[in-house]
């Protein structure tokens, strides 16, 4: 009785990370998938809280719409990643995307990893990580800033990046 019911439609609400947090709060979850034209318009009325779209375009059932809710709201339950802060990390935590992502070797076909990367001095690494995030986001999404709780230093940093795309125009499309 006390579990949440989900309707998987194309007229639903568009699901994002926010929705996701929000599920993973609920204690259970139900899953209603359609077929052909859908859900008899009554079941609606009567059984369901939530209407949810995954994304403007129409899939043959609401099975693989139910997938990508599982995934997104289970990896937010304590316990189901490696650590409890990785999906902080993530894209979409506090309306930023993820800063880039590196790994080994150093240099491949060229292409090196950033310095202070590979430095041990973890609050530079952090201080980077924060600035491309914000960079990231700046240049792709420009939408999800708004709604980012953004520090003093995070607008600082955001200034400093303006600053730089007005002074070098070959930069990176910010
Ligand atoms: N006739 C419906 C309409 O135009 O709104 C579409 C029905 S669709 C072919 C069959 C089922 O797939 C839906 O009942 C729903 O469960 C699921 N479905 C299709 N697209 C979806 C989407 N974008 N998000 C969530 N579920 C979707």
């Amino acid at each position: 009785p006390s579990a949440w019911t989900i309707c998987l439609t194309p007229q639903g609400k568009q699901f994002n990370q926010e929705m996701a947090l929000d599920l993973s709060s609920k204690s259970h979850l139900i899953l209603l998938c359609g077929r052909y034209e859908g859900v008899d318009e009554r079941v609606r009325g009567l059984f369901v809280d939530e209407e949810i779209s995954i994304g403007d375009y129409v899939l043959t059932g609401g099975e693989l719409a139910a997938m990508v809710i599982i995934d997104a709201v289970s990896r937010l339950l304590p316990g189901v990643l490696g650590s409890d802060r990785s999906a902080e990390e993530d894209s979409f935590f506090n309306s930023l995307l993820e800063h880039p992502q590196y790994t080994r070797p150093f240099n491949f076909q060229g292409s090196c990893v950033p310095e202070v990367l590979l430095s041990g001095n973890h609050s530079a690494i952090s201080l980077w990580r924060r600035r491309e995030a914000l960079k990231r986001t700046l240049v792709r999404r420009p939408d999800l800033l708004p709604k980012a709780n953004l520090s003093e230093e995070d607008k600082r940093l955001l200034e400093e990046i303006l600053q730089e795309s007005r002074t070098d125009k070959s930069g990176d499309g910010v």
